[in-house]
């Protein structure tokens, strides 16, 4: 049966009692892909799993669904569905036109927001980065994983999309926007200047990020105790940043905020140049993935 769609996704791991089922797997807001149409979680398998940094967890995906997930466009998100409540794999939903649906006598899985780092539907592998964070359900489940284990993934849900006239672009963010801007190092056009500032908690969480010719990437270590992304913000207000760049910035949901406002504000930088994401959020589990840093949160 179809409930009434008004449970929101976070109440999935609370282990509150549900009797509505309907469940958004890619929030609205975002299109479940460029086309615009909700794609289906698709079943994987964990392949490999390896360190890449002192807080960063890459892991390798894999399964022969993932060639019917659209690639998507850079950072452009999927949706992580892990199993709960002891069970083996993640109870998969109908899809159906009020949204997927999952069965009522099974628990609804975990359900987070990440960039994949490479995906290659071909092969049907897909690389996704963690960091590992205190108080993390996902965190967790990534600490322990191991080749074998079960989880599903949908999207990819609409990314980045680079004005290639562009000839400078300034990313910033913080460990989370690691494997984003690991992508975009990769993909914005080759002619463009990049210019990347990074928060990091201390010297160990740096990880490699890919070479390119015109790219500058400065780490920016958080002072004890300062909230998230007070540093990046000091680094942007006083970077060098020409009229005609276009901003690129995710990090924590307030601090993106702040940051907006500066950019916009203080270094008069036209808002048609500026994106801003808030990729997670203080003290709140599963923040959406649609915060854009322009509205109140
Ligand atoms: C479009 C998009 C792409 C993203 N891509 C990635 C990615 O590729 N890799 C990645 O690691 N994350 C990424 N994130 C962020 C990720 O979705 C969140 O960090 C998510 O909350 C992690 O889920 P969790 O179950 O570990 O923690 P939750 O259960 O959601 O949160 C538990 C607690 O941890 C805190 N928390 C959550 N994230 C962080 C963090 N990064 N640092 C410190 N505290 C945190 C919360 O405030 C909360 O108090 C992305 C987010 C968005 C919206």
């Amino acid at each position: 049966m179809v409930g009434a769609p008004t449970c929101a996704m976070a109440c999935a791991d609370t282990g509150a009692s549900q009797s509505v089922r309907a469940v958004p797997i890619m929030t609205t807001g975002l299109p479940a892909s460029p086309t615009g149409r909700k794609s289906p979680p698709v079943p994987v398998r964990v392949r490999h799993v390896e360190d890449i940094g002192a807080y960063m967890r890459r892991v390798t995906l894999e399964g022969d669904q993932l060639r019917f997930l659209p690639v998507g466009q850079p950072t452009g998100h999927i949706k992580l569905l892990l199993p709960v409540n002891g069970e083996v794999e993640p109870t998969l939903p109908t899809m159906t036109a009020e949204g997927p649906v999952f069965p009522d006598d099974r628990p609804v899985p975990l359900v987070r927001t990440f960039t994949p780092r490479r995906f290659d539907p071909k092969g049907e592998t897909m690389v996704v980065d963690f960091v590992n964070h205190p108080g993390g359900a996902t965190s967790a489940w990534v600490r322990a994983a191991k080749s074998g284990d079960r989880a599903a993934v949908s999207g990819t849900g609409r990314g980045y999309q680079a004005d290639p006239a562009t000839k400078s672009f300034v990313l910033g963010g913080d460990e989370s926007a690691l494997p984003a801007v690991g992508v975009l190092l990769e993909t914005l056009p080759a002619s463009a200047s990049v210019q990347v500032l990074i928060e990091i908690r201390d010297e160990a969480a740096r990880v490699d990020l890919p070479e390119r010719r015109g790219a500058t990437i400065e780490w920016i270590v958080r002072e004890p105790n300062a909230p998230p992304s007070q540093a990046l913000h000091r680094a942007l207000r006083g970077a060098h940043i020409a009229e005609d760049s276009r901003v690129w910035v995710a990090t924590e949901s307030g601090a993106v905020r702040a940051i907006r406002k500066t950019l916009i504000q203080d270094r008069a930088i036209a808002p048609d140049r500026v994106v801003t994401r808030g990729y997670w959020k203080v003290n709140v589990s599963n923040h959406r993935d649609g915060d854009y840093g322009h509205d109140p949160d």
